[in-house]
């Protein structure tokens, strides 16, 4: 069972988008053992610690439970350190040899630099080699892969590095459009900038035409067709 021990887990996942899953995926990828109650978990005294240290009055209503939610955030947003992508990744045999694409999967992670959310949109495309696999878990491995301090380049070569190694295909193609409030609210202060990855394996490196039209159904798809 997931819980954070104050009975509010339901709005955590919510809020991560995993309201969907079903509670054996949710304790299998999320690692339930990590979500620890508040009361005994550690992080809670450090973040209380963080906030005293600049002047904050952690008796202040609205600071009172600060502590045990922010820890709560970065336990769930730390989990994908425990992942294991053959447990995400049923396949299916097929013979198709079609090109697949999942588009528009809405993904958050933490910035290594200042530990601060950032997220967008990823697409997703593979050709099978004999394997196929359900189109949710696709989201799926990207949100678990996600919950990590991890730099928007690296996610996308982990996730396609996952994909091969499990689902074994001819190739595939991770791309990730990502809005960066560290960039946005500190710094250069550029709200609108957005930064996009793309890493290419297998087929996708040696045939322009797929990434032509992955491009193109992913044009497609931001017109809403
Ligand atoms: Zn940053």
């Amino acid at each position: 069972m997931v819980s954070n021990g104050n009975g509010n887990h339901r709005e955590g996942h919510a809020a991560l988008g995993l309201e969907n899953w079903g509670p054996d995926e949710r304790e299998q990828i999320l690692g339930a053992s990590l979500i620890r109650p508040a009361s005994q978990d550690r992080l809670e005294g450090i973040i209380r610690s963080l906030l005293v240290e600049i002047g904050i009055n952690v008796a202040s209503e609205h600071f009172r439970d600060t502590p045990a939610r922010v820890a709560r955030f970065y336990r769930e947003f730390s989990l994908g350190y425990s992942v294991r992508p053959e447990e995400i990744l049923k396949t299916f045999r097929s013979r198709s040899d079609s090109l697949v694409i999942v588009s528009h999967i809405d993904f958050f992670s933490l910035c290594p630099h200042h530990l601060l959310v950032y997220g967008g949109k990823l697409h997703f495309a593979y050709v099978p080699d004999g394997q196929i696999v359900g189109v949710s878990k696709i989201s799926r491995l990207v949100h678990a892969l996600a919950r990590r301090a991890v730099v928007q380049e690296a996610l996308v070569s982990d996730i396609a590095d996952a994909f091969m190694s499990v689902v074994k295909p001819l190739g595939c193609v991770v791309k990730a459009i990502g809005h960066h409030d560290c960039v946005a609210a500190r710094g250069v202060r550029c709200p609108s900038t957005v930064m996009t990855t793309i890493v290419k394996r297998g087929i996708f490196e040696e045939k322009e035409s797929l990434s032509r039209e992955f491009d193109q159904m992913i044009a497609e798809g931001n017109r809403g067709t």
